[in-house]
């Protein structure tokens, strides 16, 4: 197919609907409508590009200094209104009030405090080594913006998911258009925060809809995709940008593991353990799944975390009321995620595991109970599955190699977590994780950084945000040599039998040698090629 045929073809993964849908958005707690919308038109989607390619216009020639002056304003409204943002995210998630204080609203005023002190350091040419073959050059790195950044995020955090990456490709010096999950849209949140706080007009376009406006905004060719969700969405994202040749980054699914050794404080690992397989309703990429225990703690292990979930307050034992800070444990937010957890639960109990808390639920109420499984095996999908929910299931192994071996055996990548009061064990065994993250010691702790990279293997996907990295992944990384003219260039015209005598010597002696028989040899070499060049006037 011609380029110029290619530039204006529409690709769709499969057929979808007209864009008439309309979509309802709930309260998970009592499942009351809040609000609806219609998915955008065609022409709003396109609306949408226009205005983000005129800003692009005006972020990409902003200094970084510009930009992040830009997002102190966000913080300071952040701030302000963070109660307000609590509340609304509570409203469309139903998780406890503390989860979207500290991993929503934290990880935004997190994001722009580092790249507050650190971006025009990330972001500042970079000047690299030259070789001494390049004499009378100098090499550079440049981080220059991308264009339109298309962010298209989940509904667990959704005020994280949509500040920290719209964030990072601002400060990149790119225009954003965001599409947060039609589940829990916040919608006019953003536009609130961006009109309120006096931020840059129009470097954040936001664009309600589902799966279908996702497909039609990458019809709209962005220059980069950051995906955050499912890795059955992230394949058909790769799939339809990979048409138009737009690069891509996905964050997607888990299945994270602890693996807890026999020397450590059992009581701390069990709250660890608790608390990284529950926080958020268990609804975290990054949650702790799949708990690894050494047969010689494992049951005092699994009393320890039973008798600590059952001192937690969750929602399925207060209800809908309003939480004030003080519920632990909060509702789901998705109604099929809910029931994919019923299901795992229950192929589990059918297949003959141990259910100590939980496994049942009220009616089709979104409090699922904290749950806690052992006597778990392969064949069941509560182990090979990401279970997305509030339910922790424990396994038992003998040795190291079997806690790798059993940590490693799941399509996915993404966390992982290894206690052990021997760091030096800790440490090899994280090192034989196939992840993107470890905490050692610890559960979700690389997160708590910003200054880290973030990002999966395998089917958790690919690329890293956060850190100097998130930035560089917003950017094009253009690289630059800068010649003072003068030099002279042996490889250019004209050819001889001599010059490629003296240039096969030069490669002996630049990889060949070492010390001051380098330095004679290479002087030597210098001085014939130049020679060479006035004799042949080259
Ligand atoms: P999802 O994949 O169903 O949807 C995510 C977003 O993508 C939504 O906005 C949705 O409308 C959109 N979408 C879905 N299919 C699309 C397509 N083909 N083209 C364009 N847009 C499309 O995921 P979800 O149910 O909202 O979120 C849960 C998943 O997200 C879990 O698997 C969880 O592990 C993962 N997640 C990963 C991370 C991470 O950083 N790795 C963080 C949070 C959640």
């Amino acid at each position: 197919m011609p380029d110029a045929a290619l530039a204006t073809e529409k690709i769709r993964i499969e057929s979808i609907p007209a864009a008439t849908d309309e979509i309802v958005v709930r309260d998970p707690r009592s499942q009351k409508v809040l609000y609806s919308f219609k998915e955008p038109t065609d022409a709003e989607v396109s609306a949408a590009f226009a205005r983000a390619r005129a800003a692009f216009e005006k972020t990409r020639k902003m200094s970084v200094a510009a930009r992040v002056r830009e997002t102190l304003k966000l913080r300071d409204y952040i701030l302000k209104h963070k109660e307000k943002i609590v509340d609304r995210i509570v409203q469309e998630t139903g998780k406890a009030r503390v989860d979207a204080l500290m991993a929503d609203v934290a990880q935004a005023l997190a994001i722009i405090d580092l790249y507050s002190k650190s971006a025009e350091k990330y972001l500042a040419d970079e000047k690299v080594p030259t070789p001494i073959i390049l004499q009378g050059k100098k090499s550079y790195i440049h981080y220059e913006p991308m264009g339109i950044a298309l962010i298209i995020s989940p509904w667990n955090f959704p005020f994280n998911l949509a500040m920290v990456p719209i964030i990072t490709a601002f400060v990149a010096g790119n225009a954003i258009v965001f599409k947060p999950s039609e589940w829990t849209p916040l919608k006019g949140l953003i536009e609130e925060i961006v009109e309120g706080s006096g931020f840059m007009k129009d470097a954040i376009t936001v664009v309600y809809g589902g799966k279908d406006t996702g497909q039609r905004l990458i019809d709209e060719r962005p220059s980069k995709i950051l995906f955050t969700g499912s890795t059955r969405a992230g394949k058909q994202i790769m799939e339809q940008a990979a048409k138009y040749l737009i690069p891509v980054e996905l964050e997607l699914g888990g299945k994270d593991p602890m693996v807890v050794f026999e020397d450590v404080d059992i009581d701390r690992a069990a709250h660890g353990a608790m608390w990284g397989g529950l926080m958020n309703c268990g609804q975290t990429c990054t949650s702790i799944e799949r708990v690894l225990v050494h047969e010689r703690i494992h049951d005092d292990f699994v009393k320890a975390l039973a008798k600590k979930i059952e001192g937690l307050a969750h929602a399925a034992e207060h209800g809908d009321k309003h939480d004030a800070g003080d519920l632990d444990v909060g509702h789901m937010t998705a109604p099929f995620q809910v029931k994919k957890v019923e299901e795992l639960v229950e192929d589990a109990r059918a297949k003959g595991a141990t259910i100590h808390t939980g496994g049942k639920r009220e009616g089709d109420s979104h409090a699922y109970p904290p749950t806690l499984i052992s006597g778990v095996n392969a064949g069941m999908r509560v182990i090979s599955e990401e279970t997305f929910g509030p339910v922790i299931t424990v396994e038992k192994f003998k040795s190291e190699d079997e806690a790798v071996r059993m940590a490693n055996d799941s399509p996915y990548g993404l966390s992982a977590a290894v206690w052990s009061t021997d760091l030096t064990r800790a440490e090899r065994v994280a090192r034989n994780i196939e992840s993107g993250n470890v905490s050692i010691n610890n559960v979700l702790a690389t997160q708590g950084n910003a200054a880290l990279p973030f990002g999966g293997t395998k089917e958790s996907g690919f690329g890293r945000y956060f850190g100097p990295h998130g930035l560089h992944s917003f950017s094009h990384i253009k690289s630059v040599i800068v010649d003072g003219g003068k030099s002279i260039e042996p490889h250019w015209y004209p050819y001889s039998k001599e010059k490629y005598t003296l240039l096969s010597s030069l490669l002996d002696t630049l990889h060949g040698k070492t010390g001051l028989g380098k330095l004679l040899g290479l002087m030597s070499i210098d001085k014939k090629l130049r020679a060479l060049g006035k004799n042949k006037n080259a």
